[in-house]
């Protein structure tokens, strides 16, 4: 049996006529970039969020690099982010000049540990940049408390995480703004790249928008030098057909992440841990293993498709060694990357797909 690590296929099947009628719509209008696909998308989308705006922009990184700026967030700056997160945080605090501050994670719920943030803040600290890693909101009473206690701005990254909750309450409205990812793979995908920023701040909002259009405020008027990152009219159209299905699509990730986390069991594998506190979406279903590549290699020759999420820590990579932070002072960090694999998890997956998977890792010597 082949098992990919991620398939679109059963959910493009299911939304097709909506997805089609998308693109007649906007094909039919002749109109392509900031109009009403894109209106209508934000509303529905920072309503699921339960915010006041949303402002689209043309990928996740650029969400979140448009906040820091729009936060006057600059160089001499810093943030903190965690250490084990997707490359994207990290480089949105670099691109707008600041440094990013990398804080171990819980290796529990491998989210940024709120204990050990409070060590790393000087008089340059601006910001905290959490990140709802794999789809499990971070513990953010803690991380709201200092940020209140030093008087810093919070940006969630909810680029894994659409929908998940703490504590009852929906990701994304915790801070000051929330930068989200509507790459394809996403538990929100678009058909392309896309992103956006949710936020109850309106001036925040409006700052935003005229940042991802070259700083305009009106035709021709510009009041920043701003950039282009907007969410275009046929990108919001297949965004829009989706957010209806957005607990369907979750709901279907928690049915294959609750076989993993019942039926598996080897005692070379670490199955994720959930805080009571949350309710996980499952953008990646992350096991621990020390003998990760042993097994990694032994699930793709039985035809399972799996992934390292990430399998080279943000401080051991290439264009981060300006950090100065050298091999064996982030462990933690290091571990999730020597020990972390993430197994096929989609929407749509069947259940003769996951039994294989469940018995494959079962049976691994
Ligand atoms: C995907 C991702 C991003 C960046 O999103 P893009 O749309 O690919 O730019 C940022 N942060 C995290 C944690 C991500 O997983």
């Amino acid at each position: 049996m082949k098992i990919p690590f991620v398939s679109f296929k059963p959910m493009e099947k299911e939304l097709n006529t909506e997805l089609r009628a998308a693109f007649d719509r906007v094909l039919e209008r002749s109109w392509y970039i900031d109009g009403v696909e894109d209106k209508n998308f934000e509303e529905a989308f920072a309503e699921f969020c339960g915010a006041k705006y949303c402002v689209g922009c043309g990928n996740g990184l650029d969400a979140l690099m448009l906040t820091l700026k729009a936060l006057g967030i600059k160089e001499g700056d810093e943030v903190i982010v965690p250490s084990n997160t997707y490359i994207a945080t990290a480089l949105a605090v670099t691109y707008v000049g600041a440094t990013p501050i990398l804080v171990e994670p819980d290796i529990n719920t491998f989210n940024i540990n709120p204990a050990l943030i409070e060590e790393k803040i000087t008089e340059r600290t601006k910001a905290i940049m959490p990140v709802h890693l794999y789809g499990q909101a971070c513990d953010m009473d803690p991380i709201l408390a200092i940020a209140k206690k030093y008087n810093l701005y919070v940006i969630e990254d909810c680029a894994q995480a659409h929908g998940a909750t703490y504590k009852g309450k929906i990701i994304g409205n915790f801070g000051d703004a929330a930068g989200f990812s509507f790459y394809p793979g996403k538990n929100l995908g678009a058909l392309g790249d896309a992103g956006a920023t949710v936020t109850n701040n309106k001036e925040l909002a409006d700052k935003l928008r005229a940042l991802g259009n070259y700083g305009s405020d009106y035709k021709y008027h510009h009041i920043y030098k701003g950039t282009n990152s907007r969410l275009d009219e046929l990108q919001a159209a297949f965004l829009s057909a989706k957010v209806p299905f957005m607990d369907k699509m979750n709901n279907d990730r928690r049915r294959i992440a609750n076989r993993y986390l019942t039926e598996i069991n080897n005692s070379d594998v670490i199955l994720p841990y959930t805080m009571p506190e949350c309710e996980h979406v499952w953008h990646v279903f992350a096991i621990r293993s020390n003998r990760r590549d042993e097994l990694a290699k032994y699930l793709e020759d039985l035809g399972i498709g799996v992934n390292k999420h990430y399998p080279i820590a943000i401080h051991l990579q290439e264009c981060y060694k300006d950090l100065g932070i050298k091999e064996g002072e982030l462990p933690i960090a290091e571990e999730i990357s020597a020990t972390q694999l993430s197994l096929p998890l989609y929407y749509g997956m069947t259940d003769e797909e996951i039994d294989y998977v469940i018995s494959s890792i079962n049976a691994f010597k």
